[in-house]
């Protein structure tokens, strides 16, 4: 067996070259979901997994723009078409200077095992841009999504490929990628996610990705017969996922100690209450400013510079901000400290070593692609409104993320669950991923 899983990536590391991101995503799913098609003749054999690594299409493009001095800008765009099996490429759009083609790879082929989760029709896909946001204009963060979508549009549709947010790209930019769209195809459809309420956006979507994970974790907690009520929680990051991650828990009877954002994090050992989530959400939403600010409103809380939140003593861990943010080490004083449960709100935010360390521990360990999946299922739910020209209630749409969030959790029990009673929930995601997706690929033929 580890033979096999040592031959498979030494061929997708000879094929792709030095893309560590990817081939560290490749490997998580390798090890556990190779074991299962050697055990089951309708896979084995078949090259299943070296097809589904390799991306359906990668479109790389110039985005060219005139930032506010007069000066002409050039970025890089990317879409990468995954996996188009169970449904058209799905996936969000990141923009931030680290985005490169192993990045984008790794965040489309997590995608695919995430959408396959949601037990919706939606492929994999991922895309976005090198260019950096911060520090810059309304008006020209407006002309880099117009310059982007100038040729991104030939690649995308309703049916083909619909794009929503990441990192970098929130309701503003769905917005002015939305409107070049439209005004290239003159057509109103639902060629993203993630839109406005008043044009086809779905009420919860910006919330689904941090309440799901927080749903997701309640699960977990219940199979112990535990809750939030009363656990200390760390979290990471300020953006759009933790924020809502952190509403949940407090709304839950948590209490939420920490966020950051990449200069450092705020500890508030009084807790980040109601009151000062909204002074969070404001900052950094209307503001767009530096978490290190929460101290000028609220001076007992601490700001620790250039450092992410793992050595706070908590119960509970949520890292909500982006890949590999959770080493080794951090695992370590995490399980040290008593943490039980770590429910991933980012896309692997924690390396594999960080893992092994919580397998070890036997604590809750949910891999984002189980644990964040709320965000795309209730794309997915924001693309059959559009599809059926309605609009579902708060409560409609929240009873879905529910239901979808307590679904993949099933589906990681069934795949999960260890001779011991211990649940390895990234074996169960990886499994319960591959076996739809795999199904479909083999289908519909080579
Ligand atoms: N970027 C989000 C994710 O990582 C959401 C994708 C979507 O809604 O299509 O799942």
């Amino acid at each position: 067996m580890k033979n096999n899983i040592k031959a498979f990536l030494d061929l997708v590391k000879e094929r792709n070259g030095d893309e560590p991101e990817f081939l560290q995503a490749v490997e998580e799913v390798a090890e556990t979901v190779i074991p299962y098609i050697v055990k089951h003749d309708i896979y084995y054999g078949k090259n299943i997994l070296l097809r589904m690594v390799e991306p359906e299409r990668v479109i790389t493009f110039r985005v060219c723009w005139v930032d506010d001095d007069g000066e002409i800008q050039v970025n890089r765009g990317y879409r990468i078409q995954m996996n188009s099996a169970i449904g058209p490429y799905k996936g969000g759009l990141r923009f931030h200077p680290t985005v490169n083609m192993s990045i984008l790879k790794f965040l489309a082929f997590e995608q695919v095992f995430k959408n396959s989760l949601t037990t919706l029709p939606m492929g994999g896909g991922k895309g976005g841009s090198d260019f950096d946001p911060k520090g810059k204009s309304d008006n020209e963060i407006m002309r880099f999504c117009h310059a982007f979508m100038g040729e991104l549009f030939r690649h995308i549709g309703p049916n083909t490929d619909v794009p929503a947010g990441d990192i970098g790209v929130g309701s503003r930019e769905i917005g002015f990628l939305f409107g070049m769209y439209k005004k290239l195809r003159n057509e109103f459809t639902g060629v993203l996610t993630g839109k406005g309420m008043s044009w086809g956006g779905s009420l919860i979507r910006p919330e689904a990705t941090g309440y799901g994970n927080v749903y997701f974790a309640q699960k977990m907690l219940e199979t112990k017969n535990d809750s939030f009520d009363g656990k200390a929680v760390v979290i990471s990051g300020s953006g759009n996922v933790a924020q809502y991650a952190a509403e949940k828990v407090l709304q839950l009877g948590g209490k939420v100690l920490t966020l950051s954002d990449s200069s450092g994090y705020i500890y508030d050992e009084e807790g980040i209450d109601e009151e000062k989530l909204a002074f969070v959400m404001n900052l950094k939403n209307v503001k767009r400013g530096r978490i290190s600010e929460y101290l000028e409103s609220y001076p007992n809380a601490t700001f620790v510079k250039g450092k992410t939140p793992w050595g706070v003593k908590c119960d509970i861990a949520l890292p909500c901000a982006t890949q590999n943010e959770l080493n080794e080490d951090d695992a370590n004083t995490l399980v040290k400290n008593g943490c039980i449960c770590v429910s991933e709100g980012a896309n692997m935010p924690s390396t594999k070593e960080a893992i092994t360390v919580f397998h070890k521990a036997k604590i809750l360990f949910a891999p984002g692609k189980a644990s964040n999946a709320g965000g795309v299922a209730t794309s997915g739910l924001e693309m059959t409104q559009n599809s059926l020209r309605f609009k579902w209630t708060r409560e409609e749409v929240d009873t879905k993320l529910k239901d979808i969030m307590s679904d993949i959790h099933k589906s990681c029990l069934e795949f999960g669950e260890d001779e011991d009673g211990y649940v390895d929930y990234v074996r169960g995601a990886n499994i319960a991923g591959f076996v739809k997706v795999a199904d479909a690929m083999l289908a519909q033929g080579v």
